[in-house]
Order: C-alpha cells, then sequence, then structure tokens
C-alpha cells in the first residue's frame, strides 16, 4: 500500500491567518489547531495534515533572525517525521524568509514552501484557500516515494518560485510575487505542472545540516544621483558593519567620483565586505562591461551576479555567521549555493 504523504503546516502570522469579525470588522487570528474543522476541503487532500503555529504569531514586518531560527528548528525538529512542510507567513517579508530558509538548510532533501494571501482566510474572495491547499499539493508530490521538490518554495495566486530567487512586486494584486531571473519550478492549472528541469536535484544521501548563526549586522547602500560623500563616508566607516549590499545602477555601475572609490577601497583594506547588487529586477552585475564599474571590480569589490537584494542580505548573514575570510566570502559569495544566482 502507498503511504500517504504527510504534511506539517507551521503557522507564523500574517494574513492568511486572519478572520475578520463579522460584527466589529476587525481582522483576528483564526485558531490554526481547527483548520480542518474550518477548511474541510483539506480532509479530500490525499495527504494527513499536522499544524503547529507560533505562540505569538506575528505581522511579517516584524520577522528577523530570532524567528527564522524557530521555524527552521521546528523544521529540523520534525523533519524525520514529515514528508513535507509547508510554512504559512505574510507577504511583506516572505521572499526575505525564503530566501534565509534556503541558506539555513544544506542538503535539504524535502520540500519547504511558504505560502500566505493578500486577503484573510475568512474573506468572501480570498486567495488563502487556493495558495494553502495548493502548496499542500505542492509539498505532497512525490515520485517512488520520493518528494519531488527538495528545496525552500513560494507558492502564490497558481506559481511555485524558488524562494530564494523571489521578489514582492505588488501590494494589492494576487499575483503578488515574481521571480525575475528565474523560471517558475511549478504552475498550477487544471493539473499541476512540475518543470523538473529547473528543480534543484540535492544529493540524497547527505545529512540535513541546519545553519542558525545568521549575522545581521549588515547595511544597504542604495545608491542614487547625488548621493552625498558624507552620507557614504558615515556607511563605510561605521564599526558596527560587517558586511555591505551597494545597490548600482545597470550591470553594476556607479559614480567614478575618486572620493567614492577612495571610500569602498579604504573600507575593503579595513575588513569590510562589499557586494555589488543591481537595483534593476531584472538581469545581472557584470563589472568591467563598463568604465563605471571597472574599477569596482579592481578594487576587491564581490559581485551579486543577478541574487535579488532579499537573496543577498540573506546569504551575507549567513556567511557572515560562518566567519570565514575575505578570499572565502567572496568565494562563497560568487557561488551559487542554493540556486540563488545563475
Ligand atoms: N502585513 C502582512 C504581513 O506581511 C501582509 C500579509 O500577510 O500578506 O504579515
Amino acid at each position: 500500500m502507498i503511504k500517504q504523504p504527510h504534511i506539517l503546516l507551521v503557522y507564523t502570522g500574517g494574513t492568511i491567518g486572519m478572520i475578520k469579525d463579522a460584527d466589529t470588522g476587525v481582522l483576528k487570528a483564526f485558531d490554526f489547531t481547527s483548520l480542518l474543522v474550518k477548511i474541510p476541503e483539506l480532509r479530500l487532500l490525499d495527504c494527513s495534515i499536522e499544524t503547529i503555529s507560533f505562540e505569538h504569531p506575528i505581522d511579517s514586518s516584524n520577522m528577523s533572525p530570532k524567528y527564522w531560527i524557530e521555524i527552521a528548528t521546528i523544521i529540523r525538529d520534525n523533519y524525520s517525521k514529515f514528508d513535507g512542510f509547508v510554512v504559512l507567513h505574510g507577504s511583506d517579508t516572505m521572499s526575505y524568509t525564503a530566501s534565509a530558509l534556503s541558506f539555513m538548510f544544506e542538503n535539504l532533501a524535502k520540500p519547504v514552501i511558504l505560502t500566505g494571501s493578500q486577503l484573510p482566510i475568512g474573506d468572501l474572495r480570498t486567495d488563502a484557500k487556493e495558495n494553502l491547499i495548493t502548496s499542500i499539493e505542492m509539498a505532497s508530490l512525490q515520485k517512488d516515494g520520493q518528494p519531488i521538490i527538495r528545496e525552500v518554495g513560494l507558492y502564490f495566486e497558481y506559481k511555485l518560485y524558488r524562494g530564494n530567487r523571489t521578489t514582492k512586486l505588488s501590494a494589492e494584486h494576487f499575483e503578488a510575487f515574481e521571480s525575475l531571473n528565474y523560471p517558475n519550478l511549478a504552475e498550477s492549472g487544471v493539473h499541476l505542472k512540475v518543470n523538473s528541469e529547473y528543480l534543484l536535484k540535492p544529493k540524497s544521501n547527505s545529512k540535513l545540516i541546519v545553519r542558525t548563526a545568521m549575522d545581521s549586522d549588515i547595511g544597504v547602500l542604495k545608491l542614487f544621483p547625488g548621493i552625498s560623500r558624507a552620507i557614504c563616508e558615515a556607511v563605510l566607516t561605521s564599526k558596527l558593519i560587517k558586511g555591505l549590499i551597494i545597490e548600482t545602477y545597470g550591470s553594476g555601475n556607479a559614480t567614478t567620483e575618486s572620493w567614492f572609490i577612495d571610500l569602498l577601497k579604504k573600507a575593503i583594506t579595513n575588513g569590510l565586505h562589499i557586494v555589488n547588487v543591481t537595483q534593476c529586477v531584472r538581469g545581472s552585475v557584470n563589472m568591467g562591461q563598463y568604465e563605471t564599474s571597472s574599477q569596482l571590480k579592481t578594487i576587491g569589490i564581490i559581485s551579486g551576479k543577478d541574487i535579488t537584494t532579499e537573496a543577498a542580505i540573506a546569504k551575507m548573514m549567513y556567511l557572515l555567521g560562518e566567519n570565514l575570510d575575505a578570499q572565502q566570502f567572496q568565494y562563497y559569495f560568487e557561488k551559487s549555493l542554493r540556486g540563488e544566482m545563475s
């Protein structure tokens, strides 16, 4: 007899778990322990489901590495008991959490799918039910008794994306996320269509390692025409920052003013890891393509290639937690570790 997949739903907070009080209209948390009673459709799924919830669910604007560790620990502690995991999460910072979890789990061989919704689960026109039901179906997909998806994904509005490739682009459309530099992993139509060629294929026998030393002493500096020397100096000479992501123009270009280049050079000499990520939502950093990026390459700025800022932040926290020297840091940052860059 074929065993039904066993799925763990982890509720962290967000609109998906809210229900509107019929009298007052105020949104309040939905009791996830009674999920199967409130959404009887879930019983029709060909899997068994258990739920676990944060003791105090949060709006994802309050997300932080402390909660990433809580999610990762829940999954680690239940890893052998379940075939797949669905993490219910507010959409606002879901791409950051998906990215962070992807780095925290090394040798992940089971699906971890994040989902949420734009409208509360109790709303008439809610997108929560479809997102929840299809995420569970995606997490249940198996071939020869093994999970088909073996990475951290993000499911929203009929599409499954690689989590660390996503960005939230819309605050009002049901189609809130996009993966602009990587194809979708799967789509939900009349049938579920998995694009197998784009899935990560981890070595099946390696043991799961969960890395929890996320160091958040980092900064993000978005360049804009007219950015002042004083502001750049304040950031680049700060003793509080160990890693800095610079959001540059186009294919990784920045001003060639000598004060800017000198500040960067000095910061690198003083041990700051600086990564170049483009402000463009599509395409890649390619230092050396233009004169305005050649010097950045020469002085030792790390290329973020086509990584999203969300994934770059998570990757930087993860690599800083590993206490690498400058050369190793650059090597690992420029290498795709979980399919986060091309
Ligand atoms: N502010 C909410 C959150 O991110 C929005 C949502 O649930 O989608 O938690």
